[in-house]
């Protein structure tokens, strides 16, 4: 059964449409059982009824025309209770209800399993069977597992308004798919899809712009392949026994079916560009396969898949190389990575849009440097149907719409209006010195990393930069960069802020920042090789960065170096060792180098504990709030179904901000807050409260902590801290700080749903 589940599930989430994958389920379910009738009923709220949507046993104008009233019969007790009803004869049961026409009157037996998502019910899945009988325990389990699945297609299909018949959601009016707010801002513009090569599944559908050129390069595909496979089929012919050698035969034939060839080219002609129809054919073949009994046969849908993706390879190596972004990029997918960032030309990027990573994430970091409104973690974002879409990314609320209406479009304009209106407020908060109302002044530096920006934000409004970080060079390349290339770009850095500080921090890659030329698989990529901890086992790799910053500095002798990841004084010991080795060499090579004031970065919960430690061997520690929430939380910081649980202002992390500061109040040393946390214009009081020393955050958020920093003393932000750590959650101190902000005139400087 289990075997059959998971066939099930797979053909479901492969159809290409709700329709599709409503009438498969019942087919196949009713078959599993051996029921006589499988039905699903999905519920319309508006109109108070739940009607029939997909049949296997019932006449097939039933589907459509059955709709049984919100609170009636068995499914509407279903329904209600949201909770399963097993009946061995259900036309006993007082709620029984005999629809007539819909073929159901003799069915006794009856298994109703309601179909929930976010606890609320969508509808009901239906079994029924002429003998009366009680579904057993693993016909139930097994009809509940659908369900679930189920629930997720059918909420997708209800947001992106596929569902015909229904309304839209009541709850969600204008209908748009909820994410995490991950950078504030709101962006209109169109989708662009960006996917990782070689990936049927994640092909997005596209308009095929000229049909008989995509019919062109998807025959020219196809002939590529078959020549590969002859070519393989000839250098291996030897070797072969007969019955293998017939299997090159075979793919050739299958290559070259009327089902491969001729299907793909019909829906190319019916619209789609040759990828997208491509990726159409070998879904429909596969549910083919996955129907076969025999085993061995149904093995061969691999066969298909894998000549898909050779054929998709070609199609995608012959596409052009230039990409044409819309002039108002909305940027979609799975994943977006800083380098597909990156490649959208400057002022065309107006929002991103994915299905992973959260506000903590890099991408979201990047964002929010860049101003560019972003919602992540949008679980059920159809990718592949959303390129060249008109789309709207609200980044406060963490929202998209989806061919937004006419007056969804007008209240994000005046939205847009408003924020515009705030920021010229803010403005006026330029070239104000950043302190208290009683005159103490708090630094804010910058944090900033993009080596292509060659004036970041925020740089005449900052105290210098309090955190650079390198892995993003590093990822823009496409191998380890050198010393020269290194030095190059940490001069510019050190030169535009010159002579105010500038801290680099060392390579802090693994965990969800990768080098493409330097891959690492791990099961647990968080709590493995990241950070220091690669740079400390490989030396070569450390000390070139190290070098080059040296060199950098030479004359400016405003460079700060910071270390990430630290976990225990060796790893500190280490690296100071290395660093006054490579001082050592530069001088002795000739260059006037000079040994930099060095810093560790506090984001590990053993970093915290031993914080007095760390600061009597370093010059200052920087808290990195956005690792240290995620290890002391125990959530992982790009995982958008736990990202509701992660919270910076949870009293654990204050208790452990508290601590670092008292740590290095010992050895007379500064502590510097470079997280999300810093930036956060709610936690400003707590942080000053705390004796914190400065902070330094994304560009986009240093008018607003400054706009906090003018309004409140140092005594009262004291007060508000010591209330602060009276609270026992997270969502006690937030309230607590955001009626503080209101007091003081600046609730608007944090948005609802943030
Ligand atoms: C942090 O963890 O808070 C931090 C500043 O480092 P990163 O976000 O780059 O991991
Ligand atoms: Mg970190």
């Amino acid at each position: 059964m289990l075997a059959t589940l998971r066939r099930i599930i797979e053909t479901v989430d492969k159809a290409p449409s709700l329709d599709a994958a409503l009438s498969v389920l019942v087919r196949e379910v009713k078959q599993a059982i051996g029921a006589d009738v499988c039905s699903v009923y999905l519920t319309d709220p508006e109109r108070r009824e739940h009607v029939l949507m997909a049949a296997d046993g019932l006449p097939a104008d039933a589907v459509g025309r059955v709709r049984i009233p919100l609170h009636r019969g068995l499914i509407g007790r279903t329904a209600e209770r949201a909770d399963i009803v097993n009946l061995d004869d259900a036309t006993t049961h007082p709620n029984y209800l005999a629809i007539t026409g819909s073929g159901e009157e003799p069915l006794h037996a009856f298994l109703g399993v309601p179909i929930i998502q976010h606890r609320k019910v969508l509808g009901v899945l239906v079994l029924r069977q002429r003998a009366p009988r009680r579904f057993a325990d693993e016909e139930v389990t097994f009809v509940v597992t659908l369900a679930v699945q189920l629930a997720a297609a059918i909420a997708l299909a209800r947001s992106t308004g596929e569902l015909v018949g229904l309304p839209p959601d009541p709850g969600l009016p204008a209908r748009y798919l909820e994410g995490i707010a991950a950078a504030p801002g709101v962006g209109t513009g169109t989708g662009f899809v960006v996917y990782p090569p070689a990936d049927l599944d994640a092909v997005p559908d596209k308009p095929a712009a000229d049909p008989d050129a995509e019919i062109e390069l998807f025959r020219t595909a196809v002939a590529g392949v078959a020549a590969d496979i002859a070519r393989l089929g000839a250098r291996m012919g030897g070797a072969l026994r007969d019955e293998d050698q017939a299997l090159f035969e075979a793919w050739r034939l299958m290559l070259e079916s009327e089902s491969f060839v001729a299907d793909t080219i019909e829906r190319i002609r019916a619209g789609n560009w040759a990828q997208g129809a491509l990726r159409d054919t070998v879904a429909e073949l596969l549910a083919e396969f996955d129907r076969i009994d025999d085993p061995y046969l149904r093995e061969r849908g691999a066969d298909v898949r894998d000549l898909g993706r050779q054929v998709l390879l070609r199609l995608q190596r012959g596409a052009p190389a230039t990409t044409a972004y819309p002039e108002q990029t909305l940027l979609v997918g799975d994943e977006i990575s800083a380098m597909q960032i990156a490649a959208v030309p400057r002022g065309s990027l107006a929002g991103i849009v994915s299905r992973r990573g959260s506000a903590s994430s890099h991408v979201a970091i990047l964002a929010r440097g860049m101003g560019v409104p972003a919602a992540l973690g949008v679980l059920e974002l159809p990718v592949s149907r959303l390129e060249g879409r008109s789309m709207i990314v609200d980044g406060y609320r963490g929202r998209v719409y989806m061919q937004p209406s006419a007056a969804v479009t007008a209240e994000y304009r005046r939205l847009a209006a408003e924020e515009r209106a705030f920021s010229a407020e803010l403005e006026a908060l330029r070239n104000l010195p950043a302190e208290t109302t009683d005159g103490f002044a708090l630094p804010l530096y910058l944090n900033t990393g993009l080596v292509l920006e060659q004036r970041p934000l925020g740089m005449d409004e900052s105290a210098g930069v309090g955190l650079y970080r390198t892995e993003l060079p590093f990822m823009v390349s496409d191998r380890f960069p050198g010393e020269e290339a290194q030095l190059r770009n940490y001069r510019r850095v050190l030169e535009t802020f010159a002579p105010r500080p500038v801290t680099i921090r060392t390579l802090d890659v693994g965990g969800d920042k990768q080098l493409p030329y330097f891959p690492v698989t791990e099961s647990n990529p968080f709590l493995g090789w990241r950070g220091i901890r690669i740079t400390r086992d490989h030396p070569e790799i450390f000390m070139t960065q190290v070098r080059a910053m040296l060199r950098a500095a030479i004359g400016l002798d405003n460079l700060q170096l910071l270390l990430p990841m630290i976990t225990s004084v060796d790893e500190l010991d280490d690296a100071l060792t290395l660093i006054q080795r490579a001082c050592d060499e530069l001088a002795a090579e000739g260059h006037p180098v000079r040994l930099p004031p060095v810093g560790a970065m506090v984001e590990v919960p053993a970093a915290v504990y031993q914080a007095d430690l760390l600061a009597r061997r370093m010059s200052f520690l920087s808290v990195g709030t956005n690792d240290l929430t995620q290890y002391l939380l125990a959530v992982d910081r790009n995982n958008a179904r736990v990202a509701a649980l992660y919270d910076e202002f949870h009293p654990a992390v204050l208790r452990a901000l508290m601590q670092v500061v008292e740590g290095a109040r010992a050895y007379g040393r500064e502590v510097s807050v470079c997280g999300e946390l810093a930036g956060d214009p709610r936690a400003t009081p707590l942080l000053l409260g705390m004796g914190v020393h400065s902070l330094s955050m994304g560009a986009g958020s240093l008018l607003r902590v400054k706009g906090v920093l003018r309004s409140i003393s140092r005594t009262r932000a004291k007060e508000v801290l010591g209330r602060a750590l009276l609270c026992e959650t997270g969502a006690c101190v937030r309230r607590l700080c955001m009626e503080m902000l209101e007091e003081i005139g600046l609730g608007g400087l944090v948005r609802p749903g943030r």
